[in-house]
């Protein structure tokens, strides 16, 4: 178990966020076991400017969000993608070629939906919040028309993806609802032990060798891109 320090938040609401922070690390890393990191506590920073991201490049284990000094659904949904990244120990290993950024990204998109969902039904959150989030999800990562032929007509823009897009959200949003138990989650933390292969359909083939159970994500994007790279 890692601690987590929060900065910059409103200290009274310091509790509430590292409550609700510690339930969404809970759902992504069950088994209490996280990668490596650099520092311990790992460092969860509010921001005014800039975006949501893992923090490369620093001694520390920092993730960045970008969202109210209180707890937030927004809050939620961002630290959520961000673990997801922590989990692959994306800050090392991420723009390396060989390292598919876009399949990260859906990923993570995939974390967001799993852990925002289950969270936000907590009491804490009014209907209004709940609303306002379940909007949200609804529209930016529906899964519905993600197959083979919408990969092949979206994979070059997708491969050019190294943040969240429309498209990685929208197969974030196919992954979600294709292992709505967030079995997609422990297919996501073998990514890190993965060896950085360019070519697509072996670096699927190889993370599936990773996979711990035969229904994963690897093999189900395998099934989709199969038939749009020859
Ligand atoms: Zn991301």
């Amino acid at each position: 178990m890692i601690h987590f320090e929060f900065r910059n938040f409103e200290p009274n609401s310091v509790e509430a966020v590292r409550s609700a922070a510690a339930a969404a690390a809970k759902l992504i890393f069950a088994d209490g076991i996280f990668p490596p990191t650099k520092s311990d506590p790992v460092y969860v920073d509010r921001v005014d400017e800039g975006s949501a991201l893992l923090v490369a490049n620093s001694a520390n284990q920092i993730i960045q969000v970008r969202c109210s000094h209180h707890l937030t659904w927004e809050f939620i949904y961002q630290y959520s993608h961000e673990l997801g990244h922590l989990a692959t120990r994306a800050d090392v290993r991420f723009f390396k070629a060989g390292s598919h950024p876009w399949i990260e990204e859906a990923l993570c998109g995939a974390c967001s939906v799993f852990v925002t969902e289950q969270i936000v039904k907590a009491p804490c959150f009014t209907d209004e919040e709940v609303a306002a989030c379940t909007k949200f999800i609804q529209s930016n990562y529906s899964g519905s028309g993600v197959d083979a032929s919408w990969l092949s007509q979206n994979v070059v823009a997708l491969k050019r993806a190294t943040e969240a897009s429309p498209l990685t959200r929208r197969l974030g949003g196919w992954i979600a609802d294709r292992f709505p138990a967030g079995e997609f989650l422990s297919d996501n933390r073998v990514l890190k032990d993965v060896p950085l292969i360019p070519d697509l359909e072996k670096y699927l083939n190889r993370w599936s060798v990773e996979c711990a159970h035969p229904e994963n994500v690897a093999d189900a994007l395998l099934g989709l891109v199969s038939n749009c790279l020859r």
